[in-house]
């Protein structure tokens, strides 16, 4: 069997790079594949790492798939009792946002590190577009930039227009498999074509209605970059809800609130709403929690136990 890295995935196809010559074969797969007990919409993901044999000289049948250091999965955007696979054995997500044009997202945030939070994946948040920021915004900024660097998060700000902030980033990926994601139009293939020119992720236009530009990107894929490290591009994800998460899990993944909840009275099963002595509720009263976070966190609390929730919210 020849081993190799699948390095792209388009539906039912799976470019898979081999290890020995680094040629890429089209490789499918056969056979109903889960994760958790949900049902994968695609069995193999980028980064895996994979066994295939040739059917032919330039496409083959992977047999097996290695085990996976990680994984980042989100619920299906096709089929609310699915879930998607992202990519798997990444070092690190870099994760684009930025604090106006489009305007920032506490809760998209909160959201997104629920994906990678179970799989302890570091997470660098990069707010893009900083020339554009007016001193309101540049507060703004500062204050989510406080809320996360508090909690362990890397926090960078980036102008792709202005040269701000890119060798941070370049620096941030040199040597690392990353994921990289965002909402659309927050500057990611800008900010990857300025430190990489030759890569040419497809760039779009926040407007729909511009007739130009507007090109999303459907499947993931990695690149490698020439300073060391490999890319993996994602499409562009407008919002994510969780059917693969019980309340626990939100609770036990919003990594400040976990730290507490040792002091908490009902411990590790405390929800952090009302029962008595949470340890919890008590930071956020002296502001040692953010209340933007706790917002988040109830918020998707309420989600994930509101059965009925999925049949009023085809798509939040
Ligand atoms: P993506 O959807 O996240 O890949 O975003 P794009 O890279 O396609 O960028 C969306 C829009 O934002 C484009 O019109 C870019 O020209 C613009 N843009 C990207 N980075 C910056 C930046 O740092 N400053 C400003 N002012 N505009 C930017």
């Amino acid at each position: 069997m020849i081993k190799g890295t699948v390095i792209k995935s388009t539906g039912n196809w799976y470019a898979v790079r081999r290890d020995d010559s680094l040629s890429v074969v089209n490789c499918r797969i056969i056979g109903k594949f889960r994760l958790d007990n949900l049902n994968v919409t695609n069995p193999v993901a980028v980064g895996d790492y994979v066994e295939f044999e040739l059917e032919a000289e330039d496409n083959g049948m992977i047999k097996k798939i290695g085990k996976r250091k990680n994984y980042v999965a989100r619920q299906s955007p096709h089929n609310r009792h699915d879930v998607h696979l992202l990519a798997a054995n990444i070092d690190q997500v870099v994760l684009f946002a930025t604090i106006i044009e489009p305007s920032v997202k506490l809760g998209f945030i909160d959201r997104f590190l629920l994906m990678t939070e179970p799989q302890d994946i570091p997470t660098v948040l990069v707010f893009n577009k900083c020339d554009i920021y007016d001193p309101e915004a540049m507060a703004t900024f500062e204050v989510v930039r406080d809320i996360y660097e508090q909690i362990g998060y890397t926090v960078i700000l980036t102008s792709t227009t202005q040269n701000i902030g890119l060798e941070d980033l370049t620096n941030i990926l040199k040597n690392k498999t990353t994921l990289l994601s965002g909402q659309s139009g927050v500057g990611k293939s800008s900010a990857i074509n300025a430190i990489q020119s030759q890569l040419e992720l497809r760039t779009g236009d926040i407007s729909d209605h511009s007739g130009k530009g507007q090109h999303t990107t459907t499947f993931a894929e990695m690149f490698p970059l020439d300073f060391g490290g490999y890319l993996i591009d994602t499409p562009g994800i407008k919002a994510l809800t969780f059917n693969n998460l019980r309340k626990m899990d939100v609770a036990h993944n919003f990594r400040e609130f976990f730290k507490l909840s040792d002091n908490c009275k009902f411990g590790g099963s405390c929800t952090h709403r009302n029962e008595p002595g949470c340890a919890v509720k008590n930071a956020l009263e002296t502001e040692e929690i953010s209340p933007l976070r706790y917002g988040s966190y109830l918020q998707i609390l309420e989600e994930v136990e509101d059965i009925k929730y999925w049949e009023r919210h085809k798509e939040l």
